[in-house]
């Protein structure tokens, strides 16, 4: 009689399907079929509890640290009379979509603007919507997919493991503090599970996004991993062949890179970040601090 070989348990199964997934998600395999996909409806969408307003309106924490690089614009300028123009080529049409949106003068107005948003299918499932955090006249700027777990429970983005490593990368690698640069998604909601966000999701949300892009204006953007640097280029490229090379986005400068949880899997890809990183400091005109003095 042969012996059977012990199955293995279904949370041993479960994690080998999400790290392979989220592998394929960074090689630019953005779906698989699904199977009688679960459907969520937005119906009676109230969000509960949601603090997000006060988040946002939260100052960016300051931790005053003169060993750090600033990159902050000239505050004592006046800000701009009239509102952010966009570029020829950009989407107004975005803007129409909400009517009022171009209105939006600056963070501030715009969060006030999304309210506790009830107009996509994530508004029910989350905790707190997450608008992002920094410095709101911030030369660089990056973008990340959706709030996880961690981001979900704080109302800002990119403080769980992935976002440590991201301010690891702004503060020790590029020697920057984070409150100097500004720190978004692309949608602002926490998909449930962790899964990619679903083209209905991001067509709600992106109007905030480049909305976001164009009251900063910062000098460069940073797109983090697979589905923010598609979100905002609009293709279908696999990060693998954006990485490392300018695109434009609104009028700005974007740089693709990895993201930092996809670097949390594979870390002898941190090397080919760094390489993006030292072309943003190039870009910005930032001394880029020799290897020992990275802190
Ligand atoms: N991953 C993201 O893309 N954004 C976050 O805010 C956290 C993790």
């Amino acid at each position: 009689m042969s012996t059977q070989p012990t199955p293995p348990n279904r949370a041993t199964v479960l994690a080998s399907l999400r790290d392979y997934l989220e592998q394929l998600r960074e090689e630019g395999i953005d779906g698989l079929p699904a199977v009688n996909p679960p459907s969520l409806t937005a119906s009676g969408a109230q969000a509960a509890g949601d603090a997000a307003t006060n988040a946002a309106k939260k100052p960016a924490a300051n931790t005053p640290d003169d060993k750090k690089l600033t990159l902050k614009r000239d505050e004592s300028a006046a800000p701009p009379e009239s509102l952010p123009t966009t570029p020829a080529n950009a989407a107004t049409e975005l803007f129409y979509r909400y009517p009022g949106l171009e209105k939006t003068g600056d963070l501030e107005m715009l969060r006030d603007f999304i309210g506790a948003c009830t107009r996509c299918k994530l508004a029910p499932l989350r905790t707190n919507l997450v608008f992002g955090v920094g410095n709101p006249h911030a030369e660089l700027m990056f973008v990340g997919e959706a709030p996880g777990a961690d981001e979900d429970l704080q109302g800002e983005p990119f403080v769980g493991r992935a976002g440590q490593l991201l301010t690891d990368i702004i503060e020790r690698g590029m020697g920057i503090s984070r409150s100097d640069v500004y720190i978004c998604n692309v949608i602002k909601c926490r998909p449930p599970e962790n899964r990619n966000p679903e083209p209905d999701e991001v067509s709600t949300c992106e109007p905030f996004l480049f909305r976001q892009i164009d009251l900063v204006r910062p000098k460069a953007i940073v797109g983090l991993g697979t589905f923010a640097v598609q979100a905002l280029l609009k293709v279908k490229t696999p990060i693998s062949k954006l990485r490392g090379k300018w695109h434009e986005v609104r009028g700005i400068k974007m740089m693709p890179t990895f993201h930092p949880a996809y670097l949390l899997r594979n870390p002898a890809d941190k090397r080919l970040v760094w390489a993006d990183i030292k072309e943003v400091m190039k870009f910005l005109g930032q001394p880029i601090p020799p290897l020992g003095a990275r802190r």
